[in-house]
């Protein structure tokens, strides 16, 4: 196949396209499993294979894709027409930022193939966990395992050649409640980066026999707490709410096809311009922010990105400054084009396609805090004289440029004179986005930094759904509104 590519490549080059390059899928396969309150209640496995092919011709994209690959003639021709009848409506004519011609391979690390494990083992497993959740308290159960493996073959008209073969394990647990007011409270433990390898093992029973008891005596304690105050409290964010923070307000915020306005109809657009780069004070002094796709063992590195750039680590806000973005070769040129001025040197090696017949577009790897000299948990907290611990994404509201956001979390604790007292319900907190990162007082060490592990970001028309990573330490920022 590779050789009838690089033929089809040649062939448009000849008819004069100025790039040209190919994904081809021989496989991507993804099951899923969910358990609600001892029943399986969902089963899906599914398989595709195909290739995506895309053209750039006097500064216009063409793309096309096909499962049925009996006819690359076809395949590359419909592309090709793509490109030259969008050549004639060219508002910003398409430039690629330079980048070597690699010939490579990548696979991220796994030991054991979920897909070859019977399926009677997963259903075990989930129904192990069911039964350490069925507790006195809990109202519903669920625990899910989500598999992915997928191949990819990329070829371009640069000399690029590159192998991915990639597996992706997911799996939650997730207890719900019901207090004496009536409203329902859940806790819940995903999957972080517990080991060196993402396949089967890393469905380690001990792990996650630990979290379910945990989470079904922390949901006891919600359903039986006071109230969040409403006040202004120097706040502690977990890694199990801090990634999200980081998410949103960071990783969104950061990608710069947003900044250049390419998410507006769907997601939104971000509240940082071109001239904010190597100026904006973004947070507090103890804020450096990187985009590190070079991490092992997380869904946010994957070797090579859909443009065939190596994987990168780049920083993104460096002692508070902002000073990079999440960047694709298209993107950066643009950037830099209307910005009259070269902020960006070349690809960040973020550009990523969630299937053979989507196009690749900006987004996040592993969007991480670096950890910082604050101390342990224990040292952050003894050093609060009025704060609170929050834990665990319950629901978010960001506005559309990500400037100011609103979390509520599943669980807190306040915190008085740095010793931890009470647990308290419907904990939540906002901010603006810039003045809440600017009131970044302590970061916590290696010790308490966790990478985090998210399946679902949604980004593209079409929707493209996402895996990536967050690498995070504890947080704490100061006169923080909670609790409305
Ligand atoms: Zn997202």
């Amino acid at each position: 196949m590779q050789r009838e590519i690089k033929q089809q490549i040649e062939r448009l080059q000849a008819a004069g396209a100025t790039y040209v390059d190919a994904r081809w899928y021989p496989f991507e396969e993804a099951n899923f499993l969910m358990m609600w309150n001892g029943n399986l209640k969902n089963t899906t496995s599914t398989r595709e294979s195909g290739m995506g092919v895309r053209v750039l011709y006097k500064g216009a994209w063409g793309f096309s894709a096909s499962s049925d690959l009996s006819s690359l003639n076809a395949l590359f021709d419909k592309a090709f027409d793509n490109a030259r009848i969008a050549a004639e409506r060219v508002t910003f004519p398409i430039r690629l930022a330079e980048k070597d011609a690699i010939q490579a391979a990548f696979e991220s690390p796994c030991k054991i193939n979920p897909f070859e494990v019977p399926l009677a083992e997963k259903v075990a497993f989930l129904k192990e966990m069911d039964e350490k959740m069925n507790q006195a308290g809990v109202f519903q159960r669920r625990g899910d395992l989500t598999f992915m493996r997928k191949k990819i073959v990329f070829i371009d008209s640069e000399g690029s050649e590159i192998e991915k073969l990639i597996t992706e394990v997911f799996a939650t647990l997730e207890v719900s409640g019901v207090d004496e007011q009536g409203v329902t409270h859940e806790r819940k433990f995903r999957l972080n980066k517990t080991a060196d390898t993402r396949g089967w093992e890393s469905i380690d029973r001990r792990i996650f026999s630990e979290n379910a008891e945990r989470i079904v005596k922390e949901m006891n304690e919600v359903l039986k707490a006071e109230p969040c105050p409403k006040e202004d409290r120097s706040v502690i964010l977990l890694p199990g709410i801090m990634f999200l923070q980081t998410h949103e307000t960071i990783g969104h915020a950061l990608e710069l096809d947003r900044i250049l306005g390419y998410e507006l109809a769907f997601a939104g657009g971000s509240f940082v311009t071109l001239d904010d780069f190597g100026s904006l004070r973004y947070g507090s002094e103890k804020l450096t922010a990187r985009a590190d796709a070079t991490l092992p063992n997380t869904p946010g590195s994957f070797g090579f990105d859909d443009d065939g750039v190596p994987a990168q680590n780049n920083v993104l806000i460096d002692k508070g400054i902002l000073v990079g973005a999440i960047t694709g070769r298209q993107m950066v040129e643009e950037a830099n084009a209307k910005a009259r001025k070269q902020i960006f040197q070349g690809s960040g090696g973020t550009n990523r396609a969630n299937a053979f017949y989507r196009v690749p577009i900006e987004r996040m790897t592993n969007i991480n805090i670096d950890p910082g000299s604050d101390g342990t948990l224990e040292d952050i907290i003894k050093n609060t004289e009025k704060g609170i611990i929050m834990d665990g994404d319950r629901s978010w509201s960001i506005g559309s440029n990500r400037e100011q956001f609103h979390f509520a979390t599943e669980i807190a604790w306040l915190v008085e004179d740095g010793q931890v007292k009470q647990v308290v319900k419907n904990p939540t907190y906002k901010g603006a986005t810039v003045k809440f990162w600017n009131s970044l007082s302590a970061v916590g060490d290696q010790s308490t930094w966790q990478m985090q592990y998210v399946d679902n970001c949604g980004k593209g028309q079409p929707n493209q759904i996402m895996q990536l990573g967050h690498g995070v330490p504890v947080c704490r920022f100061d006169q923080v509104r909670i609790g409305e």
